[in-house]
């Protein structure tokens, strides 16, 4: 009962300071138009030439050895939708569902396939159709997609819900007399997934406009995102302070929207397009024109991908077509953007540790950042950097696959706990919010003490270590 009355209260506080600025969707531009797969392009389509390069790097070909399962598989089953040859069917939406998106089959394919485009359109055939409709179903995702998600008040009013319940004890008293049995099953099973809350969100921690002390050569904007907001603001500070030292002036619009991520990997294109328009809004709000921005920065990769994508997600629509495209060419995750201004070296010596790098998804195969974090680790006195085995292998985090699809998310953790176990490493690195959730809760349910961290965060550590 506590924290529900803490969640109603909170809600009603929070509703009080930032009013929601929308409750239905933003009316959609004269002439813009859906896409959907029947209306890709042909050459999308027909990229793939079967050559069965990417069947070992999919974890779920790995996992069953069955066609249907990889990457080649489902493309063609998309290709015979797209050509009217199968209808949308139960089975077509489950199989895209079982899908990852982890995007590993972009990057192990020769013909350049853009299984992202292909994926995307598909899952929003599948709720076009509705073949995976059920009450539950559709309620949750209502709940969670159309109403949690696109409401920043109303995420952070459960975010300080559910702080209040983690620091007040209670989590933990609920944990020890073992009253988590009387949930439901599958909530049962989710509730070891349950994210740290911070204390305080990202506009307590980081002011609208910061300026370096000895000015600023560039001016960039600050994504602070929505779950990465409410678990990991810390972050978000910590990705300021980087950019203050490398002398950037950075720009942090107070509200922000989610990235739409969510809703264009689940099928809910429109939403995401909605969320794209809103956060557009969100940074010329407070930076102006995008154009006069050196770059919009993200240190989430799961959201880089997306917020990189918004000149496609938008083209079609007059009013923000244009505006996505600058968006588009501003956007850099922290990690490339630090590498291409040549970052700056911390000074003084720190302590010694071993650190290894878990490499997200979207980050490695989405956006091909690999060797950017890798050498700002490298950068760190003291820090010795251990590769970890299978590095680029899917978590099993995906999104809110760890949610729909729990059996085989947890068998990817089993395997990503395991090869972090044998690095020896009592650090663990990587670049996304999904990531951490789920690697945290691998590292409880082990009891083990080993630290997850943004790759950011020890660079922002090496440099106040420098300092002092
Ligand atoms: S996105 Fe990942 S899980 Fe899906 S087909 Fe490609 S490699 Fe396999
Ligand atoms: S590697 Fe590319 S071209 Fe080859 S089967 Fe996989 S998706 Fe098709």
């Amino acid at each position: 009962m506590f924290p529900l009355a803490a969640w109603v209260f909170l809600s009603a506080r929070c509703a009080a300071m930032h009013p929601p600025t929308f409750d239905a969707p933003l009316p959609p531009s004269p002439g813009a138009k859906p896409i959907y797969l029947k209306d890709l392009d042909f050459g999308i389509l027909a990229q793939c030439i079967h050559c069965g390069l990417c069947l070992p790097t999919c974890p779920t070909y790995d996992a069953t050895k069955l066609e249907r399962h990889s990457p080649r598989g489902r493309i063609q089953l998309m290709k015979n939708v797209a050509e009217g040859r199968l209808d949308v069917t139960e089975v077509f939406g489950n199989e895209m569902y079982f899908c990852l998106g982890c995007l590993a089959c972009e990057t192990a394919c020769p013909a350049g396939v853009d299984y992202t485009r292909m994926f995307e359109e598909a899952r929003a055939d599948i709720e076009r159709a509705g073949v995976l409709n059920t009450e539950k179903r559709n309620w949750i995702r209502s709940l969670t997609l159309r109403g949690i998600f696109t409401r920043p008040w109303l995420l952070r009013a459960i975010g300080r819900a559910l702080r209040i319940y983690q620091a007040s004890g209670m989590e933990a008293l609920v944990r020890k007399l073992g009253l988590t049995r009387l949930l439901p099953k599958n909530l049962r099973e989710l509730e070891p997934l349950t994210p740290r809350i911070q204390q305080d969100f990202s506009d307590a921690l980081i002011g609208e406009i910061e300026t370096p002390p000895e000015g600023a050569t560039r001016r960039v904007g600050m994504l602070t995102g929505c779950v990465q907001d409410l678990t990991y603001s810390h972050v978000n500070r910590d990705t300021v302070d980087v950019l203050l030292a490398n002398h950037c002036e950075v720009i942090t619009p107070r509200m922000q929207h989610c990235c739409g991520s969510l809703h264009g990997h689940n099928g809910e294109v429109d939403t995401a397009r909605d969320m794209a328009r809103r956060n557009i809004d969100d940074m010329e709000r407070s930076a102006g024109p995008l154009a006069e921005l050196d770059a919009i920065i993200t240190n989430a990769g799961g959201c880089g991908t997306h917020l990189k994508h918004y000149d496609h997600l938008l083209h079609n629509d007059p009013r923000y077509a244009e505006r996505a495209r600058i968006w588009t060419t501003k956007v850099k995750d922290i990690h490339e953007f630090l590498s291409a201004i040549g970052p700056v070296k911390p000074a003084g010596a720190g302590a010694e540790q071993t650190v290894t790098y878990h490499e997200s998804c979207h980050l490695c195969h989405g956006q091909k950042i690999t060797k950017q974090p890798r050498e700002l680790l490298k950068l760190i006195p003291g820090l010795k950097l251990v590769e970890l085995p299978e590095s680029s292998w899917c978590c099993g985090s995906a999104g809110v696959y760890n949610i729909t699809q729990p059996e085989m998310s947890a068998k990817l953790l089993d395997r990503k706990m395991a090869n972090i176990a044998k690095t020896g490493a009592k650090c663990v690195a990587n670049g996304n919010p999904g990531c951490s959730v789920q690697l945290e809760a691998g590292v409880r349910a082990r009891g083990d003490d080993t630290e997850i961290v943004h790759p950011i965060t020890l660079l922002a550590r090496a440099y106040r270590a420098g300092k002092s």
